[in-house]
């Protein structure tokens, strides 16, 4: 794979930070698109000068939940075989088995999805963090047309997800956020109200906006106990909580079982957005080609690869969206 672009994600801000513990070193990147160099024995679904967008989730089709019918929850994805390595021959660990901060990668063939030709900087998000945000909207939350949605926390998988709702026709999307600057570009993807949680009660605020009932979908996209428990409470009886923000394993949660019970409906978590790359990427990348839904405003910054420790530090702030790398 010739790396064309690729976004630097908080995946790879923990890796770097010692949160993930697969072997050391690491190469880094994994939010690409490019094209195909050349293929290996065997290999059928894609072939040389194909313009792909790289995936994390190489559905297997034979494990447990791809023979139920449910390829997003595969638990046997594939990754290239074959380890790339440093000159002096260490072997090196590609972040979630991609490793696109290069200028070539090797990856599986299911890795690679193969969509319409678009600027590479920005449809390679949909590798990863946009996806996630979107997908936890569309395709783990069910929103549809007519739904009010609210979204905790407008990063860049918060954003995402407030234009996925826009998308499906969700009529009222509450964006949720503790900086002015964040909740104005919330607004911008599609968000119809906002809530300042500096200055007033999240779930009061979204109670609000919806009649005093609550929200049909809620989305967590801090992942903290706080935020989940803000999500559980603003949203209506027998709504959805769904949680894609990630928590760290010291986080822990106490509350009354019996609200669980009484309140209904479906608390879910969201991996990749369940996405199946082959079916979301190619439609996905249509709408954006069409002027349908706006994927350019989460690029930020363009750099170069010189400049990933400093992207590095503006996402750790919160400053950008996404930077992207191109190469
Ligand atoms: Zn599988
Ligand atoms: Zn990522």
């Amino acid at each position: 794979m010739d790396i064309a672009a690729c976004g630097v994600c908080h995946t790879d801000l923990t890796y770097r930070e010692g949160g993930i513990t697969d072997e050391f070193p690491f190469l880094l990147g994994h939010e690409a698109a490019g094209t195909v160099e050349s293929v290996g024995e065997g290999v059928s679904t894609v072939q040389p000068g194909d313009f792909v967008i790289l995936n994390w989730r190489a559905v297997c089709g034979q494990c447990r939940a791809c023979r139920r019918g449910r390829p997003q929850y595969c638990f046997d994805t594939h990754n290239a075989t074959q380890k790339m390595t440093l000159e002096d021959g260490t072997e090196l660990t590609p972040a979630l088995g991609i490793g696109a901060f290069a200028d070539k990668t090797l990856v599986h063939e299911g890795q690679c999805t193969i969509v319409d030709e678009a600027d590479p900087a920005v449809v390679g998000l949909l590798g990863c963090g946009v996806m996630a945000g979107l997908g936890a909207a569309v395709n783990t939350g069910g929103v549809g047309r007519g739904d009010s949605v609210a979204v905790i926390g407008c990063g860049g998988v918060g954003d995402a997800a407030i234009m996925g709702a826009r998308l499906t026709g969700a009529t009222k999307i509450i964006a949720v956020d503790l900086e002015a600057d964040k909740l104005a570009a919330a607004t911008a993807l599609g968000a119809t109200h906002t809530v300042d949680a500096s200055r007033e009660d999240a779930v009061e605020a979204i109670r609000q906006a919806t009649g005093g009932f609550g929200a049909d979908v809620v989305i967590d996209a801090v992942g903290r106990p706080e935020t989940w428990k803000q999500a559980f409470y603003a949203r209506d009886l027998a709504g959805t909580v769904v949680l894609v923000g990630v928590p760290t394993p010291a986080m822990t949660l106490e509350m009354p079982l019996v609200d669980f019970f009484s309140r209904g409906g479906a608390l879910k978590s969201s991996w990749y957005g369940d996405c199946l790359p082959d079916r979301d990427f190619p439609m996905l990348v249509d709408l954006y080609r069409q002027g349908r839904l706006p994927l350019e405003r989460f690029v930020t910054e363009r750099v170069g690869l010189g400049d990933v420790e400093e992207s590095f530090e503006r996402l750790h702030r919160g400053s950008v969206l996404r930077s992207v790398v191109e190469l």
